[in-house]
């Protein structure tokens, strides 16, 4: 079978464990064969972390490039052109299937979404699945009423034991060798476009400098910035959507509505209504619910690139109608933040 045959292809020589993840910064799917560590619980493998460090570490770059009208406007368009791959196919497609496309289209979708840095379409959409099987329960993996606001945000991505691809959660995508590629060589399809909003740049910087920019300028702007205040704000549905806004469905977790956080994610901060159905391609249920994922998606149905966009059910709308209609506590609940249960400890040292 295709998944296995890509598990038993790995290499899996013994190497140290931080040689293992140094490699794994260029193959995210390289074994050491030291499997067991992977089970630990909770523990930072901050090797393993340092790209992500470095792009934060990376913002403090504007201190030294300064900044100009286009540089900031390059790292808007690319935080906005790359928020919609991760909510429209990493999140709506790759994880929920709310739409059908052709199998080029699927391809070139999971290349965008790799462009925003926050790994390929199958570790992305994998681990998504396991949140809405564990919504805010004890195997959540990024719960911040289980486990605090910092964790559900950050702490459970650099933790040694979420890195790897579970690709049995992800048959469906997996058995597609292009998609697995992608997702193992994940740095590779961010490294380029660093590369190329370098360069573009540095030719800025020489036939149109009335623009004032430059390639390392352009760099910390368009690459560092944007992809920094793309993954926090993608962070953010994990965290504070779990715990900022309305609820209108008893979902059985702590999933929230929220205006401003689907302003900012481009529909995603319709959380509650997501947990509740997450078949819809839709997030915001009505108009005044404002998803422009969704809006961009309809878009692409028209162009003929997507199809079978999956509409909200009329008993899902008779289910809402009747939570205003009772003026519930649901609708109405303040925005309260859940107690914090318990909070996972978290090693600094990798296991050896
Ligand atoms: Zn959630
Ligand atoms: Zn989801």
């Amino acid at each position: 079978m295709q998944i296995d045959e890509n598990v038993s292809s790995r290499k899996s020589r013994p190497k140290s464990g931080r040689l293992a993840a140094v490699i794994q910064w260029f193959d995210s799917d390289y074994s050491d064969g030291n499997e067991a560590q992977g089970d630990s619980k909770n523990k930072a493998d901050w090797v393993r972390c340092v790209p992500f460090i470095v792009l934060h570490v990376g913002c403090l770059g504007i201190f030294y490039v300064g900044w100009s009208w286009f540089a900031v406007g390059a790292a808007a368009a690319l935080y906005f052109i790359r928020m919609f791959a991760v909510t429209g196919f990493y999140h709506r497609y790759f994880s929920h299937r709310t739409f059908k496309t052709s199998r080029w289209a699927q391809f070139l979708f999971a290349l965008w979404g790799a462009t925003a840095a926050q790994r390929g379409a199958l570790w992305w959409a994998s681990h998504h699945r396991h949140h809405h099987r564990h919504s805010d329960q004890e195997e959540d993996l990024h719960s911040p009423g289980r486990s605090g606001f910092w964790w559900s945000h950050v702490g459970w991505i650099v933790c040694s034991k979420n890195f790897r691809t579970d690709y049995a959660r992800i048959k469906d995508f997996a058995k597609f060798p292009e998609l697995v590629f992608l997702n193992r060589f994940d740095s590779l399809i961010p490294a380029l476009l660093a590369g190329g909003v370098f360069g573009i740049g540095c030719l800025l910087e020489r036939y149109a400098p009335g623009l004032g920019t430059s390639g390392p300028q352009l760099l910390v702007w368009g690459f560092f910035v944007s992809t920094a205040i793309l993954f926090n704000f993608t962070g953010s549905i994990n965290s504070l959507a779990h715990i900022m806004g309305k609820r209108r469905f008893e979902t059985g977790d702590d999933s929230r509505n929220s205006l401003l956080l689907a302003l900012a994610t481009m529909g995603e901060g319709w959380h509650n209504n997501h947990h509740h159905y997450m078949h819809s391609t839709r997030q915001g249920f009505y108009w005044w619910e404002i998803d422009l994922t969704y809006y961009a998606l309809k878009f692409f149905e028209r162009l003929g690139l997507i199809w079978n966009l999956r509409p909200v059910p009329a008993e899902i709308y008779e289910q809402a109608r009747r939570s205003s209609d009772q003026g519930t506590a649901l609708g109405q609940s303040p925005t309260a933040v859940p107690v914090l249960r318990k909070k996972p400890s978290m090693s600094s040292e990798r296991s050896q």
